[in-house]
């Protein structure tokens, strides 16, 4: 299969066009038409020349991966399911707000860790994304933001935060996610501010987060305060304890100065009871964090419920008792199974 140049940052474009005996500001102009100008194959790079062209045409694709399905959701969420390259499918949900548009972005083919709420977990791992094929997401939902095929009641235009919390472990495949994170930085002017990375709490990648002081938003989906059911909810690869996922969370703290968001999915019954919220206050307590409480989304398959109204506002008010800062995520995409843990790369 041929390279592709989605994925290289201008640094490298430019390396490359000098490799091939043009200027490199000519690498410049081939990032733009890439990330800014959205083209799709070299033939629409009119500004650059023929010759530098069909050279590159020889080693490189400019193409992108294929857009399946657009499903829009009546509450203006929309869910692309895309082809790579190789034929592997991810979803990528975009989602309009009042003020900015997220996208909320795959790092995986499917997910090895196996959550038990989750439809991706539900349908295993095939591999790890490139930074590209990750990068590409976000242009291809801004690709029909462009085209207008926006539910009506939208405003925005253009993409300008970014959720890693997909389809896929982002830390899982790290190396990949940091280089998409400086290529949605650097060639979509995206703020880092308005990055947000979720892990189930793959201890080292934290570290790493923490170490190069990487100032995006660490988003830690905790889910449980203890060992025992946690390793139930989360039963594969990710094995690490509590106690030490905590400790990462305040180092990537101390290093970043940056507030960490614990992801609690509310499951009833299961893990939303009085004592469960009590031992998450107590976990949690010195940590600078707030607690983003998430009723589950049904998927199809466990046999799991969201708590009824009351069950959640119990457990808020423990938490706000103790002086925890707490959101609770707005259900949205749920209509077309684009919301927290129901992607699953289907067509229907
Ligand atoms: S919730 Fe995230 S980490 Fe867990 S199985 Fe789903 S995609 Fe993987």
């Amino acid at each position: 299969m041929p390279k592709t140049i989605i994925g290289l940052s201008t640094d490298e474009l430019r390396a490359l066009v000098e490799k091939a005996g043009e200027p490199a500001y000519r690498g410049n102009q081939l990032a733009e038409w890439v990330y800014q100008r959205e083209a799709h194959t070299f033939g629409e790079m009119t500004n650059l020349p023929l010759s530098l062209r069909s050279q590159l045409s020889r080693e490189y694709e400019a193409g992108r991966s294929q857009i399946l399905s657009v499903q829009h959701g009546r509450d203006t969420t929309i869910k692309l399911l895309l082809a790579m390259r190789d034929g592997a499918k991810v979803e990528t949900v975009g989602l309009p707000y009042a003020g900015h548009f997220s996208c909320c972005v795959s790092t995986q083919v499917g997910c090895p860790v196996g959550c038990v709420f989750c439809a991706t977990g539900l349908s295993g791992y095939v591999r790890n994304l490139t930074a590209g094929e990750i990068v590409e997401q976000v242009l291809a939902v801004q690709e029909v933001v462009r085209n207008k095929q926006l539910p009506p009641g939208s405003h925005n235009n253009r993409i300008d935060h970014v959720t890693f919390m997909g389809m896929g472990e982002p830390l899982l495949n790290q190396a990949a996610t940091m280089k998409a994170i400086q290529l949605l930085k650097n060639e979509l002017g995206i703020s880092m501010r308005h990055l947000t990375l979720s892990t189930v709490g793959f201890v080292p990648g934290i570290y790493k987060l923490a170490r190069e002081k990487t100032q995006i938003t660490l988003a830690v989906s905790l889910h449980a305060a203890n060992d025992q059911l946690r390793r139930k909810l989360i039963p594969r690869v990710i094995k690490f304890s509590v106690t030490e996922i905590l400790d990462a969370c305040r180092e990537f703290v101390k290093q970043t100065g940056r507030r960490v968001t614990l992801e609690y999915c509310l499951l009833n019954g299961i893990n939303d009871g009085s004592a469960e919220a009590h031992e998450l206050a107590r976990a949690v307590g010195r940590l600078n964090c707030h607690v983003n409480l998430i009723p589950y989304n049904a998927v199809s398959g466990p046999n799991l419920h969201s708590p009824p109204r009351e069950r959640i506002r119990a457990f808020r008010g423990i938490l706000e008792s103790a002086g925890i800062p707490i959101t609770q995520r707005l259900q949205r995409g749920t209509g077309i199974d684009a919301a927290c843990g129901q992607l699953r790369n289907r067509t229907v």
